[in-house]
């Protein structure tokens, strides 16, 4: 059944000019960019390792990633990472996996340390324990934090950025995808209504955002609506074809669910028409600025100004690359680790396209495809 949960417009019709492209903390503009050359501004970490849902690419047993013999990063661990960080210019945090990190009794205790240090927590998650006042309490209740309403409170006052996992307005389709965890989509909506009703997403640049990744053989004709759904409600979008890593680190289980290379340069192309009609940015700008690996928001910059620092304490290229090692932090300082690394040798560059994709989930010349085909569909208008 598809349920549509209720979230008034915002943008009716053309976005303000000083719009934000991007949600908050997640990538950052070329004047910030440039003028901090050669800083981390971000990190993409693992907290904690549980999660209650099942989604069938997932790689857990028993809810929890097996490390094997790898040193796990403890509390401190992480606290440390992110002083050094902090050192080298951090403006925000990305959190990953490896579980949903609400289902962590420290998590709230680790969201309150980085706002006394001034960085942005963005949170990847399900939505599951926010929608869901029982499982709020079960983790929270130590904080004070009984329901759903107290931890979206909480979170406003913490400055985070939210990143809902949002595939499917159908509530089976959705169900589905988490493991046939029947209620879930129920949850998820509700914390969105939450997030919505606490103001999350009347800041500009946006402190909401949907996480519709990845795109796929099924879902590729409903994407741009639920863009444009999303956007005029100010959520950002975040939409990319699945990486080739973790989940679905072999080719052949990608390339049985991502969409043909031309369905995907139509997706992005109608998308980017729509950006420019809505005044989200004007030709111009997007020539200059380039088509982003994700959909219709702002480039991503994280390759030459982040990096992904596992639970294993490995260093990465970032999350959409299992493969390429920067160093570990058991042996050696994240400063020598990001001095270098080929991200630091990136340092400056607004938009990177999507090294660890290119040629391999998104294909070689895509973007320019993308470009090219937009420009046709301005010509036939
Ligand atoms: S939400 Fe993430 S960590 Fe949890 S089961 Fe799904 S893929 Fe795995
Ligand atoms: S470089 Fe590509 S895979 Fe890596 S974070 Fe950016 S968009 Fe994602």
């Amino acid at each position: 059944m598809k349920i549509e949960p209720k979230i008034p417009i915002i943008y009716k019709n053309k976005f303000p000019k000083n719009f934000v492209n991007t949600p908050d903390g997640w990538a950052f503009s070329e004047k910030v960019i440039k003028a901090n050359k050669g800083k981390i501004l971000t990190l993409d970490i693992d907290f904690g390792n549980y999660c209650s849902l099942n989604c069938p690419h997932c790689f857990r047993r028993n809810n929890k990633v097996d490390f094997g013999k790898n040193k796990v990063m403890q509390y401190s661990d992480i606290v440390k990472v992110i002083k050094d960080a902090k050192k080298l210019g951090l403006r925000s945090v990305k959190f990953l996996g490896a579980g949903e990190p609400f289902e962590d009794k420290r998590f709230i205790e680790f969201l309150r340390f980085l706002h006394a240090e001034k960085i942005i927590p963005v949170i990847f998650t399900k939505g599951t324990v926010i929608g869901d006042d029982e499982l709020a309490k079960k983790w929270n209740s130590h904080y004070g934090i009984n329901n759903g309403k107290q931890l979206v409170n909480e979170l406003k006052k913490l400055n985070a950025t939210i990143l809902l996992g949002f595939n499917s307005f159908d509530t089976k389709v959705q169900d589905e995808m988490v493991g046939g965890i029947k209620g879930y989509t129920l949850k998820r909506n509700k914390a969105l209504e939450l997030l919505v009703r606490a103001g999350f997403n009347k800041t500009n640049p946006t402190r909401l955002c949907l996480a519709m990744n990845p795109i796929t053989k099924q879902n590729v004709k409903v994407l741009l609506e639920m863009y444009k759904w999303a956007r005029t409600r100010n959520l950002a979008a975040i939409i990319t074809p699945t990486m080739v890593a973790g989940r679905c680190a072999k080719e052949i289980e990608w390339s049985k669910i991502t969409p043909s290379k031309k369905e995907l340069v139509n997706l992005y192309s109608k998308i980017y028409k729509w950006n420019l009609e809505k005044g989200i940015s004007t030709i111009e700008q997007l020539k200059h600025d380039g088509v982003s690996a994700y959909a219709g928001v702002m480039g991503c910059n994280e390759v030459a100004c982040g990096m992904y620092v596992t639970l294993t304490g490995k260093v990465l290229r970032c999350p959409g690359d299992d493969k390429t090692l920067f160093g570990d932090i058991w042996s050696e300082s994240l400063k020598n680790i990001w001095l270098k690394s080929e991200n630091y040798k990136r340092a400056g560059t607004f938009n990177c396209g999507c090294p660890p994709k290119i040629g391999k989930s998104i294909p070689k010349s895509f973007f320019l495809e993308v470009m090219a085909q937009l420009d046709k569909i301005k010509t036939k208008k």
